[in-house]
């Protein structure tokens, strides 16, 4: 039998934890990140942690510019502590490398010096050891009480998405990479000058993690996720933790101009819905919070687009322009495939 990811951590991991009780985990595995409070802390302060990897070959080539596999790799990890609203502290490196080569180990160190200063989130420890080029960054952060959970999201909230959607699939496909879209997108790679496939190259490899927008939302909304398996998967983990459903609205997903040139209105919704690795963040609130929000988000530079809105039920629909429900593929990017 072979499972999904999810199934994986359900089975084997997920009952882990209750067999080490701990009145400091307030928050385990599920969300973005853990939650810890410290023994002996007189306020409501977590240690928030979290942890991503990153493969040669599954999650970029093995022969990528070593500063931008850096950069992403501290991007990803960082997006996942915006998305608590938590405040960067520090990070750990576990990196296997094939050999050392100093050119590489030097531009790797520049690309994650640049954005771990921009982000005030010091390299304090690690490991090294030699093998298949692999990168593990392990986060750490702090939130004031809860921060922001998948939880919390209530029927009549709006849903909210920061920046734009489905840029980095297409950039994958720009790099002439196999996508998990390909069966159902034709990117129009044709159309793409210079500057667009710089623009891409940025997408996938330089997100901007939007820490200052979590941290200022925290408080003011009721769930987020940032948006790592596509908006439609990552809207879904949080109706399943809050127990309700969501409806989005096609013709209101943020897609940028480039995505527009590579694929028609309704494909390149698909890839904004269905692509990944975007780094964006996703929050529901009420609506009485909206304006709020969007002065917060606007004060930062960063689009903040209502796309939807929290409803009874479970699981995400998505309707088109008449208000009908449209059927969507479910194709998220997942590493295990369920058969
Ligand atoms: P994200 O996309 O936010 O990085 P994931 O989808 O990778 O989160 O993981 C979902 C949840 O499962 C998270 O809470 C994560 O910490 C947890 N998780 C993932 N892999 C493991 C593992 N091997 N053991 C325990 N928990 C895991
Ligand atoms: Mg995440």
């Amino acid at each position: 039998m072979s499972r999904s990811e999810f199934d994986i951590i359900k089975n084997f991991f997920a009952n882990c934890p209750a067999a080490f009780p701990s009145e400091h985990v307030k928050l385990g595995i599920g969300d973005d990140a853990a939650q810890f409070t410290l023994p002996h802390s007189s306020v409501e302060l977590r240690f928030n942690v979290s942890m991503d990897t990153l493969a040669a070959d599954v999650h970029f080539p093995a022969d990528a510019n070593p500063g931008l596999i850096a950069n992403r790799a501290l991007a990803v990890n960082l997006s996942d502590l915006a998305a608590m609203g938590a405040t960067p502290l520090g990070f750990t490196l576990g990196l296997t490398l094939p050999r050392s080569d100093d050119l590489w180990l030097q531009q790797f160190a520049d690309g994650l010096t640049a954005l771990a200063t921009k982000h005030h989130c010091p390299l304090v420890g690690g490991n090294l050891s030699r093998g298949p080029l692999h990168i593990a960054v392990q986060v750490h952060g702090s939130t004031q009480g809860e921060g922001i959970q998948r939880n919390g999201a209530a029927v009549g909230d709006i849903v909210v998405v920061s920046g734009v959607l489905g840029d980095a699939v297409a950039a994958l496909a720009s790099f002439a990479l196999p996508t998990h879209l390909d069966t159902l997108l034709e990117f129009d790679l044709g159309s793409l000058n210079d500057e667009d496939r710089t623009y891409l190259q940025r997408a996938y490899y330089d997100p901007e993690p939007r820490v200052e927008l979590g941290q200022a939302c925290a408080g003011r909304v009721s769930a987020g996720i940032d948006v790592s398996d596509g908006l439609l998967a990552d809207l879904g983990h949080i109706c399943a933790a809050s127990g309700v459903g969501a409806v989005l609205e096609l013709q209101r997903l943020p897609i940028s101009s480039v995505l527009n040139k590579m694929l028609a209105t309704k494909k390149a919704q698909l890839a904004a819905l269905l692509g990944g690795d975007d780094y964006e963040l996703c929050f529901t609130l009420a609506p009485d919070r909206l304006a709020e929000a969007q002065a917060i988000a606007a004060e930062l530079g960063v689009p903040l687009t209502q796309v939807g809105v929290i409803e009874q039920g479970s699981g995400v629909r998505c309707t088109g322009e008449d208000g009908e429900t449209v059927a969507i593929p479910r194709s998220a990017y997942q590493h295990f495939h369920q058969e």
